[in-house]
């Protein structure tokens, strides 16, 4: 009897003593609590805004650093980094699948942890990481050589760690996994390796799979161990088995909105990238070359993995133009459920909520070559002369017609998140005004080599700038206010009810501007450019900003001129904390 008192009074000591677990409750209200930061996207709707208003227009300038942890060792290259922050506890991953914690008072390392990356790892576009999710007592990451990783997330110890796909065939993981009713829902890298583009629902507490969703038509579902179950209907819109390798890599993870019990994902560009190989340069012969699912978003239901509605950006995609950039939920002016989303492909497309149905798009970049518009269906408007040649065409049989297409295959806007203000209802987002000479060659699939079928060379599309910073009016498409940087955008961006933008450049600039007029309100020089992603939160009644710096990404690998023209800026890795002094807050 003794004992069992005991046992039981020291097990409730234990219970006090550990820090708290994240309930389901916790990831729904995070935008509203503004002492953590728990999802990616700073809340599931991915407006990256915070209704934190300590740190204001007038007072930005008392700004300064509270302290900077450096991700050290010879691994540096991109840092593309979302912070969470949960109980006085920061976890940020790194470059090379490596994950951190780290007390946000003092910015000392709690534990790291290092993935053991075999041989052989085939990632596209540089080693980066996305951001880590966290629910109950774990933290979760996925890895380059395409598994998802649970660690204990008070000592960093390995709870499970599953193969999402083979690293051989040309698989990753890079994106920021996503948390939902105690599933974990990741999707794949790899499209320019000919893979399939999946999106997965695994348990949190063993990482068994509950379903599996192929995003190529003819591919079959699982739900609970068992065939479940095509994705669309086969053949209808791919010629021969090309579907078979279609790509549509869902690389960039998704959103879950619980309003319509939806969750979101993206898919990527339909493999190979010469189009004329999947039909797609045939537009007499209907829709047959549409390669559905591929550079589309697909609204797919969590309890089985079955996919709701699909829009896709483009249809018969030639150009690289993945289909995977974030939606965003909203409401408009009118107080309509929205989804909105800006595409590689340069439109900036408003969605119905309910069932993904076109409302409107607009170009958010100038000078789009490919397509003139988009019609009333939400279908592009193609300019047939500017799709790049068939090879098979040309005397020789090996490369096809070069034509200038813009925006560049790096897209209007890339992987770098947008952000939303409900206070302005204003879109901010991260552009990239830049074209590209591209042309098709003969290719046959391999595994584990690249499969594009493509060859290309970026050039900037202005002398004075590429990157471009845009307040884009979502109702109207109209743009309010535009910065224009010398390098091409990377990072994400971070709106504040304090009335502030925050983003950073390849320069390593980390900048706030004025929500309503673009005018820079302070800077920060952080050493190495910035290719992360901010959060802000508060503590101890004082607000907090937190990015991470350290150049990389594709830019360097895949950018050609632009490539060169950036060449002179230097890598790193450092994680800067900003903190507004309460004795300053209101020193204006
Ligand atoms: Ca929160
Ligand atoms: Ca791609």
């Amino acid at each position: 009897m003794n004992r069992f008192i005991l046992a039981l009074t020291a097990s409730m000591m234990t219970a006090s003593l550990a820090v708290a677990d994240v309930t389901e409750a916790d990831l729904a209200n995070d935008t509203a609590s503004t002492g953590d930061v728990l999802t990616n996207g700073m809340g599931r709707h991915l407006q990256r805004h915070s209704p934190l208003t300590t740190l204001n227009k007038d007072n930005v300038k008392n700004l300064v650093p509270a302290w900077a942890f450096s991700l050290g060792g010879e691994k540096q290259r991109g840092q593309e980094t979302q912070p969470i922050v949960h109980d006085g506890v920061m976890y940020i991953t790194g470059s090379y699948s490596r994950m951190y914690a780290i007390d946000v008072k003092t910015g000392k390392e709690l534990w790291q942890y290092d993935a053991r990356l075999p041989e052989g790892i085939l990632p596209c576009c540089d080693v980066v990481n996305r951001g880590a999710a966290i629910y109950g007592d774990k933290v979760f990451f996925g890895t380059l050589d395409a598994r998802i990783v649970a660690l204990n997330k008070d000592t960093g110890d390995v709870v499970w760690n599953k193969k999402i796909a083979d690293y051989k065939a040309g698989y990753s993981y890079t994106a920021a996994p996503l948390i939902m009713d105690g599933m974990i829902i990741t999707g794949n890298s790899g499209g320019e390796f000919g893979v399939v583009g999946r999106v997965q629902a695994r348990d949190t507490e063993t990482g068994e799979l509950v379903w599996d969703r192929p995003v190529i038509e003819g591919h079959m579902g699982m739900l609970n161990g068992e065939e479940s179950t095509m994705t669309g209907t086969l053949n209808a819109t791919w010629p021969g088995d090309m579907w078979k390798t279609g790509g549509g890599a869902t690389w960039l993870g998704g959103s879950y909105d619980a309003d319509t019990n939806t969750l979101v994902f993206g898919t990527g560009n339909p493999a190979p990238w010469n189009s004329h190989l999947r039909n797609a340069g045939k537009p007499t012969e209907g829709n047959s070359g549409d390669n559905l699912y591929a550079a589309s978003r697909l609204g797919i239901d969590p309890a089985t993995g079955e996919i709701k509605w699909h829009f896709q950006t483009t249809p018969r995609e030639g150009w690289d133009y993945d289909g995977v950039n974030e939606v965003v939920a909203y409401e408009d002016r009118a107080g309509n459920k929205r989804w909105a989303t800006a595409d590689r492909n340069g439109y900036f497309y408003v969605l119905n909520r309910e069932d993904g149905a076109f409302v409107s798009a607009a170009p958010f970049v100038k000078d789009i070559t490919w397509a003139s518009g988009i019609d009333e269906t939400g279908r592009p408007i193609f300019v047939e002369e500017n799709r790049p040649g068939d090879p098979a065409a040309s005397a020789d049989g090996n490369k096809g017609e070069v034509v200038f297409s813009s925006p560049s295959f790096l897209g209007g806007k890339n992987w770098m998140p947008m952000a939303h203000s409900p206070v302005t209802g204003l879109f901010y987002v991260p552009s990239n005004e830049w074209g590209m000479d591209v042309w098709n060659e003969p290719i046959t699939y391999k595994k584990g080599a690249a499969y594009l079928g493509s060859g290309f060379t970026i050039k900037p599309n202005y002398e004075d700038h590429i990157g471009s910073l845009k307040a884009l009016d979502p109702d109207t498409g109209e743009i309010k206010w535009e910065y224009k940087n010398d390098a091409p955008l990377w990072a994400g961006v971070m709106t504040t009810a304090g009335g502030l933008v925050f983003t950073g450049t390849p320069e390593g600039e980390f900048i706030a501007f004025d929500d309503e007029t673009g005018e820079k309100l302070w800077t920060f020089q952080t050493g190495s450019g910035i290719v992360g992603q901010p959060i802000t939160w508060e503590q101890d009644g004082e607000q907090f900003v937190t990015v991470i710096s350290g150049w990389g990404g594709a830019v360097p690998l895949w950018g050609g001129e632009v490539a060169q023209k950036v060449n002179y800026l230097n890598q790193g890795g450092l994680l800067w904390t900003f903190r507004l002094p309460a004795q300053l807050a209101s020193n204006n």
